[in-house]
């Protein structure tokens, strides 16, 4: 977003009359939140979870030399028998780490460990399992093939070949990878400092005893946990009572040094919900109705130089509404390209569903083989938004499209397993 040049059309954070759909919410967001500018480098060793920000070039082969992938028997392909037995002469041992040093010649074996470079005069390696040695003499029998158990150099990485793309979020497999190929530093970008809070007088934190109509705080905790999956560090403003002068100070005060500012509850259209009216006041917003199930009310916007994400209160939508809408513009702002698109697998409905047109809708389901060796899932039977226990006796959500009404037992559906979530 350009606040200089907004137009009611290009302006992310316009209101939308109505319901929005999932999908369009998500692209606006995405969309306007970019990708980030700034980078830095850091030892390879630091680098999980980041994101690298310049694609890795492999200036060594990978492995660097033809090398053995056994214990055993290094010779030239010509000295196997067609038919029959050959006896070969042991001429010296090839370590991992110790290359053999002279030329192996007609009639000529060398004992090489798994790791050790070819030596000159070799292209084949026979497991020790299946050789016969009698004193210096090595017996081998037919049945192998030229070049069997050689490592060729460059297989895993060629010399100048792409090690790992920019944009992709460092695994222990990538960082692995990268170092195999010796790179010590990686350049990766920089991550938005997020900031989170709660918003209600209703809200105490742990530790506290709870006054009359209290309640535990948990939607912080959980947020931070989402975050800290995603690889962010988290500022936590703590609990905003329900009063204009104080959210606006709180929000205003995030603003100065949040790149993200995340707030759950006070998004409705109760009398105590202040959040949107101060970022009307100060910023930019719009108070979206997307068209989910848990979820529906969405504050998104500007303020300062802070992108604002407001979530609904009630603990499982402001999970939900994380994951849908948060999550793809946290990893849009940490730089993962192509962003990773939610795993959906489908499943046989265990009981009948009920479900309304209108709302894509994200229920709390287990899955579990079926019978016939097909997935089957069940949705949970306590589906209220503020049931947070869902969340964790589930281990997907079932995701009905928008349209859908009710289902039978048997009908298939598609499920997204928490497991891919992140
Ligand atoms: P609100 O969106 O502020 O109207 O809140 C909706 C519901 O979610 C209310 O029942 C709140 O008490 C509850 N709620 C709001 N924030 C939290 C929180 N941080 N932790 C637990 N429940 C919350
Ligand atoms: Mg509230």
């Amino acid at each position: 977003m350009n606040p200089g040049h907004s137009h009611p059309d290009h302006d992310p954070c316009a209101e939308g009359e109505g319901l929005l759909r999932l999908e369009e919410a998500q692209r606006r967001i995405v969309e306007a939140v970019g990708r980030p500018q700034q980078t830095e480098m850091i030892p390879l060793g630091r680098a999980a979870g980041r994101v690298l920000a310049a694609t890795l070039t492999a200036d060594v082969e990978v492995p660097p030399f033809d090398n053995s992938a056994m214990d055993g028997y290094a010779l030239h392909a010509s000295a196997l028998p067609a038919t029959g037995e050959s006896s070969l002469r042991q001429v010296g041992t090839a370590w991992a780490g110790r290359p053999f040093q002279g030329q192996v010649g007609p009639g000529e074996c060398v004992r090489i460990m798994t790791g050790a470079p070819m030596p000159a005069g070799t292209d084949t390696v026979i497991m020790q399992e299946q050789v016969h040695v009698a004193g210096e003499q090595v017996i081998i029998g037919v049945g192998h093939r030229p070049g069997e158990n050689r490592r060729q150099a460059g297989e895993s990485l060629a010399h100048g070949s792409e090690i790992l793309a920019a944009g992709s979020r460092l695994t222990p497999a990538h960082l692995g990878l990268a170092a195999s190929a010796g790179v010590a530093e990686v350049s990766v970008y920089r991550r938005p400092r997020v900031a989170i809070l709660s918003t209600g007088d209703e809200l105490q934190s742990a530790g506290q005893p709870l006054g009359p109509g209290q309640i535990y705080d948990s939607n912080r905790c959980s947020l931070t946990a989402m975050l800290e999956r995603l690889g962010i560090e988290v500022t936590d403003l703590g609990v905003i009572p329900d009063r204009l002068e104080a959210t606006r100070d709180a929000l205003l005060e995030a603003s100065q040094t949040a790149e993200v500012i995340i707030s759950s509850g006070g998004v409705s259209v109760g009398d105590a919900d202040f959040v949107v009216e101060v970022l009307r006041a100060e910023g930019q917003v719009g108070f979206w109705k997307v068209a989910i199930k848990p979820g529906k009310p969405l504050a998104f916007g500007r303020l300062g130089r802070a992108w604002f994400f407001g979530l609904p209160g009630n603990p499982v939508s402001s999970m939900v509404t994380f994951y849908q809408l948060v999550q793809p513009a946290l990893q849009r702002l940490c730089g993962v390209d192509p962003l990773p698109q939610p795993l959906l697998v489908n499943a046989r409905l265990a009981a009948p569903l009920r479900k309304q047109p209108g709302r894509l809708e994200f229920q709390r389901a287990r899955l579990a083989p079926g019978r016939d060796g097909q997935l089957t899932v069940e949705a949970l039977g306590q589906q209220g938004s503020n049931v947070l226990r869902s969340m964790v006796e589930a281990d997907c959500f079932i995701v009905l499209p928008l349209e859908q009404g009710h289902l039978e037992a048997g009908q298939w559906v598609q499920v997204q397993p928490f497991a891919g979530l992140v």
